[in-house]
């Protein structure tokens, strides 16, 4: 591991971006007054303040989202297209900028906060195309008597609630399909990166979004607020990503009013390497699928399962991989893991590893935070993990790599299965043949097939199990947030 300098301040200043709550259209503070503290990871520093909704604010929102609905679902198509394709085209022009405030409030390397910028506005351009193409279904009733035509309609208010790993891009991934279908929306971020929120409303209203057609709401009380919107019978839609424990309480919440749900929550990817892989490209695929975003990602290799026959060289390969990273404060261009995002991120990091090494793993590389400010933990690589040590059934989120070697198919589908998880599994074969088989025999919403990357705007992201409900990305994602609207009709 290289430690990067940390003397170089960042550029942007998190003062300069808008704190208070966009409802209605307008930036106003919190009712109670109260604000709500953000720090740097990197430095434990108190970067900014933003308001700290109460249940009055967030009904609020409610309303100036329900007072824009109509005008919203009636907006051309073409027009909702082209109004997305504006925001596309500005976050890409503030690029550098959004991925360096990124960096400074969430904590991850720059380069990944770039690729999650490109990522987060690859949203508003693949939903901008897809405002167009929502096309219904006309058909003649198999009985002849009637014709059956159907109409996809916005579902209506939505509730949006996002985590703190990729504040761009699971904003946008929801705004996107959201304003496309027609839906009028109230965006809550989560508490530890709220600027990324307020500067993607900031550009969305820049583009042209009419006031009280997204409204962004920070606040310390998510239950209460949330359970609020979830009761209030003008929402009709609640799309959440976060964790599953988290998840299953929303659901329950929305469960009174039977609000449309769509899940995206935890996961605990296996990710396989089989004898006949090529091993290169696997610990590349290994050094993303691990590495991006520090391992605070839903997607992150939780789990490697390697053949025994060729364990030894994947080991080597990707200790030594893990081992040359540099870990250092997130803004720095120098820096390619930065820190995890708060203190309770990285106890629950060291007590992992902690709990594996003493049912028996051995250290590889890494193994310990690091001595210095910031929530820092070393790139790690453990081996023989114990089939009951923590890792290996929840998820790990930072920078941990748990290898168990294997012996056959059977053995490794059922180890990849044996979790309540099913959001990705990674495979590496250069059989074809192979990975396709052991891909239909996972559990999991999405499956990388010799690549370490999954996610793409224009595929279904999503889980099986206790991962979630429903789809985000693709022509997918649009749908979920559309009623049908069918007619029966004779001529
Ligand atoms: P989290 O604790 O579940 O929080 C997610 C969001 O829910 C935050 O905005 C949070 O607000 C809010 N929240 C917390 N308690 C709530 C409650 N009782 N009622 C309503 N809202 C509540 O998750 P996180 O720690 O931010 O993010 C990490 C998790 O997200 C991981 O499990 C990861 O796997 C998952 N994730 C899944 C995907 C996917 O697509 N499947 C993508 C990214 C992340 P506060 O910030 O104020 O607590
Ligand atoms: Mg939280």
């Amino acid at each position: 591991m290289t430690s990067v300098a940390t003397a170089d301040l960042p550029a942007v200043d998190p003062g300069s971006v808008p704190s208070d709550l966009f409802i209605g259209g307008k930036w106003t503070g919190a009712c109670t007054g109260r604000r709500i503290d953000v720090f740097n990871p990197s430095t434990e520093e108190k970067i900014a303040t933003v308001a700290d909704a109460s249940v009055e604010d967030g009904i609020a929102a409610v309303e100036a989202a329900a007072a824009a609905a109509e005008g919203w679902a009636s907006t051309p198509p073409r027009k909702r297209a082209e109004i997305l394709r504006r925001a596309f085209e500005l976050m890409m022009a503030r690029a550098d900028w959004l991925a360096e405030l990124i960096s400074i409030e969430n904590g991850k390397a720059l380069a990944d906060a770039r690729g999650e910028v490109n990522y987060a506005a690859e949203f508003f351009r693949w939903y901008a195309e897809e405002a167009v193409r929502i096309n219904g279904e006309i058909s003649i009733a198999p009985s002849g008597a009637n014709r059956i035509i159907v109409q996809y309609q916005p579902v209506g208010v939505s509730v949006l609630v996002t985590p703190w790993n990729f504040p761009a891009a699971m904003a946008t991934r929801k705004i996107g399909p959201a304003l496309a279908a027609g839906c009028t929306c109230i965006l809550k971020p989560a508490t530890e990166t709220p600027l990324t929120a307020f500067a993607m409303a900031a550009i969305l209203a820049e583009a042209g979004v009419p006031a009280g057609v997204v409204n962004v709401i920070t606040t310390s009380s998510p239950g209460p607020v949330i359970g609020a919107l979830l009761h209030d019978p003008r929402v009709r839609k609640l799309s959440f990503t976060g964790s599953t424990g988290v998840g299953r309480q929303l659901l329950r919440e929305a469960a009174d009013c039977v609000v449309n749900c769509s899940m995206e929550l935890g996961g605990n990817a296996p990710f396989i390497v089989f004898d006949d892989a090529d091993i290169d490209a696997a610990v590349d695929g290994a050094m993303i699928a691990k590495m991006r975003n520090g391992g605070e990602a839903c997607t992150a290799a939780n789990r490697f399962y390697v053949h025994e026959a060729v364990h030894q060289n994947f080991a080597e390969k990707l200790s030594a991989r893990m081992k040359a990273v540099s870990v250092g404060d997130g803004w720095l261009p120098a820096t390619a893991c930065g820190p995890l995002v708060n203190a309770p991120s990285l106890r629950k990091v060291s007590e992992f590893v902690d709990d594996a090494v003493a049912r028996g793993a051995k250290v590889l590389t890494g193994g310990k935070k690091l001595d210095r400010k910031g929530f820092f933990y070393m790139p790690t690589v453990l081996a023989d993990v114990a089939p009951d040590s923590k890792l290996l059934h929840d998820e790990i989120f930072g920078p941990v790599a748990a290898l168990v070697r294997f012996k056959d198919d059977d053995e490794v589908v059922r180890l990849a299965n044996d979790t309540e998880y099913g959001l990705v599994s990674y495979v590496y074969t250069q059989n074809f043949a192979r990975g396709m088989r052991i891909a239909e025999r996972l559990d999991a919403g999405m499956v990388a097939l010799n690549r370490g990357l999954v996610s793409d705007p224009a595929a279904p992201f999503g889980g099986m199990k206790q991962s979630g409900l429903g789809r985000e990305g693709a022509h997918h994602g649009l749908l979920e947030f559309t009623e049908a609207k069918y007619v029966a009709t004779s001529w």
